[in-house]
């Protein structure tokens, strides 16, 4: 159905975007263009570039502000933010967490580090993630109430918490999934650590459940180099995440006195250095992510009826992490992979379906027909923010 000509079509499309007629075109690079090196410096010469230092604090209240959560608690990554939230919210050993197998391995990790199990359930195919009638059916079907506790029948584990992750930026149906978890009693914390900037229905994702998480790898929208960040607007739920991930040291003048088994998943006060001045350039990257989606959009709606162009919801607000379209095959997705890579255009197949990895292959699923459709079909676009 596609060949080559197809193939070069794209590849020049991008290259032009990007204004880069050789060389590679990475999936989603960096942009250091405010003041990094500035905050740097001045951090460097307060010498307090671990865990002491304001721009931890400032770091955490811009994006508290930004996001309209109450509290924001810095750690030292993503993965480490989803642990701890995890815990926080009274995840236990041998409980199940419902995710979606459509998500970076940090997800499904984080589940693990937490002594739970993951359950995987199935996404939607216009959002990419967590689809609220696949939980329905999937509690409807599955899960019995005993002392006030969702308790899965085929297991007989407890089901303590449901983790949607809004998938390349896009946001999920988070308000049906907080209607459906709330009726079962289950705990919602969001995977937020691809979509800070996006919104649903005019709120922020994350800030829907008890706590959201998000990531400032490298990859990522903005980046501390490595850091995460737990937002959440319960006063105990922030003081308990800042506790245990400063190794539940009780605050004191000089004496060091620890009253728990507390993580050393702090983020340390140079990264925050880093993470300030990203934060500055947050709007700016927004909007002319938005203008590289429309130019993609308006690129394969014209050349390609073919291909599907992932779309925000009409009621949402993406903040297109990573653009991405869906192929009508697997064959000819995969001849495009091949075909760019070749041409130095760093595009992507989604991530391998995490109960297919043999860490979870033993982790109950339920019907996973949109993600294994969307898995072969999809492709992710070069989305960094033109400099
Ligand atoms: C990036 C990411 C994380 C966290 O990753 P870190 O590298 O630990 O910051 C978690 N979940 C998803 C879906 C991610 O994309």
């Amino acid at each position: 159905m596609f060949d080559q000509k197809d193939f070069a079509k794209i590849v020049s499309f991008i290259r032009d975007l990007y204004h880069q007629p050789e060389g590679i075109i990475p999936l989603h690079a960096p942009v250091f263009r405010g003041n990094e090196k500035k905050y740097l410096a001045e951090c460097i010469d307060t010498t307090y570039v671990s865990y002491v230092g304001e721009f931890v604090t400032r770091f955490e209240e811009a994006i508290a502000a930004y996001t309209g959560a109450k509290y924001a608690v810095a750690v030292v990554n993503g993965t480490a933010a989803l642990q701890i939230a995890l815990i926080v919210a009274g995840v236990e050993e041998n409980d199940e967490v419902i995710t979606q197998p459509l998500t970076f391995v940090a997800t499904a990790n984080a589940i693990r580090h937490a002594n739970a199990w993951p359950v995987f359930i199935d996404v939607d195919h216009d959002t990419l993630g967590m689809s609220p009638s696949a939980l329905q059916e999937f509690l409807e079907e599955n899960v019995s109430i005993e002392n006030e506790c969702a308790v899965n029948k085929s297991t007989g584990r407890r089901i303590k918490a449901v983790v949607p992750m809004h998938t390349f930026g896009f946001p999920c149906r988070i308000d049906q999934i907080i209607a459906l978890c709330r009726k079962y009693n289950l705990v919602v914390i969001e995977d937020a650590a691809e979509s800070l900037g996006s919104f649903y229905k005019g709120k922020h994702t994350g800030t829907f459940g008890l706590s959201g998480i998000l990531s400032f790898n490298g990859n990522k929208i903005i980046t501390t180099g490595g850091g995460g960040m737990i937002i959440t607007d319960d006063k105990t739920f922030a003081e308990k995440a800042k506790h245990l991930t400063t190794t539940a040291k009780v605050p004191h003048a000089w004496e060091y006195i620890h009253d728990q088994i507390g993580y050393n998943y702090r983020m340390p006060n140079i990264n925050a250095a880093v993470g300030l001045a990203q934060y500055e350039q947050l709007v700016s990257h927004l909007n002319i992510k938005r203008k590289v989606a429309q130019t993609y959009k308006v690129f394969f709606e014209n050349e390609f009826s073919e291909i599907t162009y992932i779309e925000e919801l009409a009621d949402s607000h993406s903040n297109f992490w990573l653009n991405t379209i869906l192929f009508p095959d697997k064959i000819s997705r995969n001849q495009c992979l091949k075909y760019c890579h070749e041409q130095g255009i760093m595009i992507r197949p989604a991530w391998r379906l995490m109960h297919r990895l043999k860490m979870f292959k033993q982790c109950q699923t339920f019907n996973l027909n949109e993600s294994k459709k969307c898995t072969a079909k999809l492709i992710n676009l070069p989305s960094s923010v033109i400099v």
